[in-house]
């Protein structure tokens, strides 16, 4: 097989004067667990696997495919939704898993330089012990890499009151693809120029290769308390956010799931979440242990007030983490009893929260979630991503893609535009809702039975009008 200017044979050996026999992989077998991230539905055989471990042997592999016209595909974990990392047939796959180690921790500026192979989580277990923490916790932390989270801009449940990746980093050591080594931003805030740190973030590795970061870390709030509302209309708990929102308080995290979602979880974790619920709304605040206290009287009073049916504070701290981990376990909890998912995501403004609703009634489960997590480079509190698993290959899940045709186009009406290109949109084509057209560029795509959710497409360009 040839790509560009070279046989596969002599660019796997010109990687391998320099990688090392072990760091390039040709094989079938070897190069079958990378032909496809967590987007299952698309799959394809790289030409070569290459796992560098210096700086200097990326930008070797970089010139090589330059000077050869060889593309390339960069790959954290491998956990995107996006396929952003999916491979290309005449293309080198370049994965970061070997740049895994924090290169140090500056306590007094609360920030950190890490390999771009860490993994988020990591991140957090190793500036625990002086009391700081790396906010942006995408679901998937304690796999997807921090390179990765970058390439996509994600969030996670802290979110909502402390931004998503973008806002939690200060500079990007990376090079570009003829191995020029470029730094971007600082060590401090307000670097000069132009913002080329936003528009690095979010790019999904088509602009650079990202081969250091610099993350800010924040001080562990002192305390964190999480309220589990329940109710036993899916509208009224929406209500309850746009309320808590409208408020002025800013949860370090605010997540709302309906029934089916609850009894998946439940069943998957035993988080003590009440089955019989419409839905769930688990409220976190968090900080100074006198500011909590108040706001949590604030919130259930709230809550009750917006017709609750119960609302539950965490005893302590292993229940706020058993309470999230139900949540968090939403997605692979809903995945058994179905042959495959198509999980649809979209935005909405807070009060659409209760539009949303009624989406649900016809998926397997549904989740929202405040704080615009990876679907939008702005946090805004009035912006709610919501995911809806449906079960593929059944009757329910081809009357769910034509439900979901006219759902999505009158729902994205009435959605705040995301901004750029976000994780979770199709890189097959993107339509503006206002086209009187049906959405024919919402491709649906049944999962891998292995697969615990599934791609799906939704548009994310802002509209043109
Ligand atoms: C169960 C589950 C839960 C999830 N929950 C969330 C969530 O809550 N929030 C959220 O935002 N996402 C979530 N995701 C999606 C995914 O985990 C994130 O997008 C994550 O940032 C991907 O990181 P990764 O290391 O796996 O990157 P990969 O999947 O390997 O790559 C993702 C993109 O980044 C690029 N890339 C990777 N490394 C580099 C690099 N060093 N330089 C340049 N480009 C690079 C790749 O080319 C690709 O375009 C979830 C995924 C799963 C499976």
């Amino acid at each position: 097989m040839t790509s560009g200017t070279i046989h596969r044979n002599a660019l796997a050996a010109k990687f391998r004067s320099f990688l090392g026999a072990e760091s390039v992989l040709d094989d079938a077998e070897e190069l079958k667990p990378y032909e496809c991230d967590g987007l299952t539905a698309y799959r394809q055989t790289p030409l070569l696997v290459v796992l560098p471990e210096t700086i200097e042997q990326v930008q070797r592999v970089l010139r090589v495919c330059s000077d050869h016209q060889v593309p390339v595909v960069a790959r954290g974990a491998g956990t995107g939704l996006s396929g952003g990392a999916l491979p290309l047939a005449d293309g080198v796959l370049l994965v970061l898993a070997k740049f895994n180690s924090i290169l140090s921790v500056d306590t007094a500026n609360r920030t950190a330089r890490v390999q771009p192979g860490v993994r988020n989580l990591a991140i957090s277990e190793a500036v625990d012990a002086y009391g700081l923490y790396y906010a942006p916790d995408p679901s998937s932390q304690i796999a997807c890499s921090i390179g990765g989270n970058v390439a996509e801009n994600a969030g996670g449940l802290h979110c909502l009151k402390y931004g998503l990746t973008v806002h939690n980093i200060l500079a990007l050591e990376v090079l570009t693809m003829d191995g020029e080594r470029l730094t971007i931003g600082a060590q401090s805030l307000d670097a000069a120029g132009y913002d080329l740190l936003a528009l690095l973030t979010g790019s999904e590795g088509l602009l650079a290769i990202i081969v250091e970061i610099t993350v800010r870390l924040l001080p562990k709030p002192e305390c964190a308390r999480v309220l589990l509302a329940a109710f036993d209309d899916v509208g009224a708990a929406g209500t309850a956010v746009g309320r808590i929102i409208a408020e002025g308080i800013i949860p370090a995290g605010l997540e709302m799931m309906d029934n089916a979602a609850v009894r998946a979880a439940e069943d998957f974790v035993h988080a003590g979440y009440p089955t019989d619920a419409a839905a769930i709304l688990l409220c976190e605040l968090d900080g100074i242990d006198s500011e909590v206290a108040d706001r949590v009287a604030q919130v259930a009073a709230l809550l009750e007030d917006c017709h609750a049916t119960e609302v539950r504070v965490a005893r302590d701290d292993e229940e706020r983490a058993l309470f999230w981990a139900g949540r968090k376990a939403a997605f692979p909890a809903v995945g058994p009893p179905v042959p495959g998912l198509l999980l649809h995501g979209w935005h909405h403004p807070a009060p659409g929260a209760a539009q949303g609703s009624d989406a649900y009634r016809r998926a397997l489960g549904g989740i929202w979630i405040a704080g615009g997590q990876c679907l939008s480079r702005r946090v805004t509190a009035t912006s709610i991503p919501s995911f809806f698993t449906m079960p593929t290959g059944t009757a329910r899940w081809r009357e769910s893609k034509s439900w979901a045709r006219r759902f999505w186009s009158c729902a994205w009406r009435s959605a705040a535009p995301s901004p750029g290109s976000t994780a979770w949109e199709s890189r097959k084509s993107i339509r503006c809702a206002h086209s009187s057209r049906p959405p024919s560029s919402i491709t649906f795509t049944r999962s891998n039975p292995r697969s615990t959710c599934t791609g799906f497409s939704t548009p994310a360009r802002p509209c043109p009008r």
